[in-house]
């Protein structure tokens, strides 16, 4: 598989003919080679994405949106063939792969309606002669940068609400998962999206053709999703030329068991919560605080749900978790589990790298619970990403709030009770901005999804998603 650059309506090599490998997480083998785009790449899409900004925003809503259908319809025919590029590059397992590009086409489909109703305001005039409006119109050229682990719905998240705007958009995706990127792109092409309305840069280099983002005055709106680090590099970068943006950042989610909560759901659901992309995903599960009246039930529940998870190459059958991305992220496992009984947790299972027979190639590792986890661990305040769960107590509600709390991060909570009143005193004081309330999935493309504290700013989803790509301007008229 050879992808390349996508700028101005054309595929094209970058610059120097530079290419880069992708490699499958689960054997190591090469599963294709991508464009290895540099700055003049970038700033050659940035400059398509600037020449084609009038005309695609002077479109109407509905005739957006229903170029956005047409990539819907052919992300549906093409779903299996997605999902397949996705689980060879990243190792996703092909079920769970089919569920990401389902969850993808969500944001289009939501998007392509929304377009056709940006709607504005009247306010009363100050005089009797006086008329206010309030206007929205796009910002501008938007710049996307995603990461691996939702190498489709990422994207999706950001291109459909901006061209729905109508903005225009340069994409650079991580470098793990270029190919993803890539064949959606192609999509976007067969869908026939004017030239130079969505731009694809590939890239070894990050920093690159970031930087040229943040320097071209044109780009007018940033909207990223991955580590708390590169984002906070990213928003000082954008004050320079004070450059909207959007974070979607790193988390530390709590998942919290009371005693008149459904024990055997709240099991389940938190092998869900938590298991779900082999642990690699910003709302996963990192410390599960259960009370000490159900803790034996629910643990003895949990570990016998997290032993039956089988582990494997993506595409392989009855896979249910795959390989970490690489090896550095095997390694913080590692090190965090290391770390954890050094320190005196237990292992309830798990525990350990797996090399037998065709694993040996791949970076996997065992679903892991750790009971006996204590805040003093690298695993209870660092975000692991893995298939490590770790089980605390507690005793009351005042208590574990306060616990749950106490983290730089706010993006998923999860809470589970049958108690109307505990519901809503602790959706309300738990500081994150998703809570799933016996709910191991709270984000929907309808709603918005994003992170309060260091876990990062603006929202991705519903109609607040959409304000993200639009700015708000008064005209006042005298009549
Ligand atoms: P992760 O740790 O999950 O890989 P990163 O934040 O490193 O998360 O990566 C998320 C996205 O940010 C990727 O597309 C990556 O290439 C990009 N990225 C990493 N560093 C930079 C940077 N300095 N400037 C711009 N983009 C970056």
């Amino acid at each position: 598989m050879e992808k390349g650059l996508y700028i101005g309506g054309e595929w094209r090599p970058a610059e120097g003919g530079r290419t880069f490998a992708v490699t499958n997480p689960a054997d190591g083998s090469v599963v294709g080679h991508a464009a290895d785009g540099g700055a003049a790449d970038a700033q050659a899409a940035v400059d398509a994405a600037a020449a084609a900004f009038p005309a695609w925003s002077d479109l109407t809503g509905r005739e957006r949106g229903a170029y956005l259908t047409k990539v819907w319809n052919l992300m549906k025919a093409k779903r299996d063939d997605l999902a397949r590029i996705m689980s060879l590059e990243m190792g996703k397992p092909f079920g769970e792969a089919k569920g990401e590009i389902a969850y993808a086409m969500e944001f289009v489909a939501w998007y392509a309606e929304e377009a056709k109703r940006v709607y504005g305001e009247t306010i009363p005039g100050t005089f009797a002669n006086q008329r206010v409006l309030v206007l929205k119109r796009p910002v501008g050229v938007v710049a996307a940068i995603t990461p691996w682990n939702f190498p489709c719905a990422m994207v999706t998240r950001k291109v459909a609400p901006a061209l729905a705007a109508g903005c225009t958009v340069v994409l650079k995706p991580a470098e793990q998962t270029p190919l993803t990127a890539a064949a959606l792109f192609e999509i976007f092409h067969e869908a026939g999206i004017p030239a130079g309305v969505v731009n694809l840069v590939t890239t070894s280099n990050p920093v690159a053709v970031g930087d040229v983002f943040m320097q071209d005055r044109r780009v007018r709106k940033v909207g990223f999703t991955g580590s708390t680090e590169v984002g906070k590099l990213l928003a000082r970068a954008s004050a320079a030329q004070l450059k909207r943006i959007s974070l979607e950042l790193g988390g530390h989610a709590p998942f919290i068991i009371f005693p008149d909560a459904d024990i055997a759901k709240a099991a389940k659901d938190a092998a869900l919560a938590k298991f779900q992309n082999g642990g690699q995903a910003c709302v996963c599960v990192n410390r599960i605080y259960v009370h000490e009246s159900v803790a034996e039930e629910f643990t003895a529940a949990f570990v016998a749900r997290v032993q039956k998870l089988k582990v494997g190459p993506g595409l392989a059958e009855g896979t249910m978790v795959g390989p970490l991305v690489e090896q550095a992220a095997l390694e913080k496992v590692e090190a965090h589990v290391a770390d954890a009984v050094a320190q005196g947790a237990a292992v309830l299972c798990g525990g350990r790298r797996l090399e037998e027979g065709e694993l040996g190639q791949g970076f996997f590792y065992a679903p892991t619970v750790l009971g006996g986890v204590t805040p003093a661990m690298r695993i209870h305040q660092e975000e692991t990403f893995g298939p490590v769960a770790p089980i605390l107590t507690f005793t009351s509600e005042d208590e574990v709030l306060a616990r749950a709390n106490d983290t730089h991060y706010g993006l998923a909570a999860y809470l589970y009770t049958r108690d109307v009143g505990r519901i809503f005193r602790l959706s309300e004081k738990l500081e994150y901005g998703l809570i799933g309330v016996n709910e191991p999935f709270p984000g929907v493309a309808q709603a918005p999804f994003g992170g309060m504290k260091e876990s990062g700013m603006g929202r991705e989803g519903g109609h607040y998603g959409m304000d993200e790509f639009l700015e708000i301007k008064t005209v006042a008229l005298q009549i």
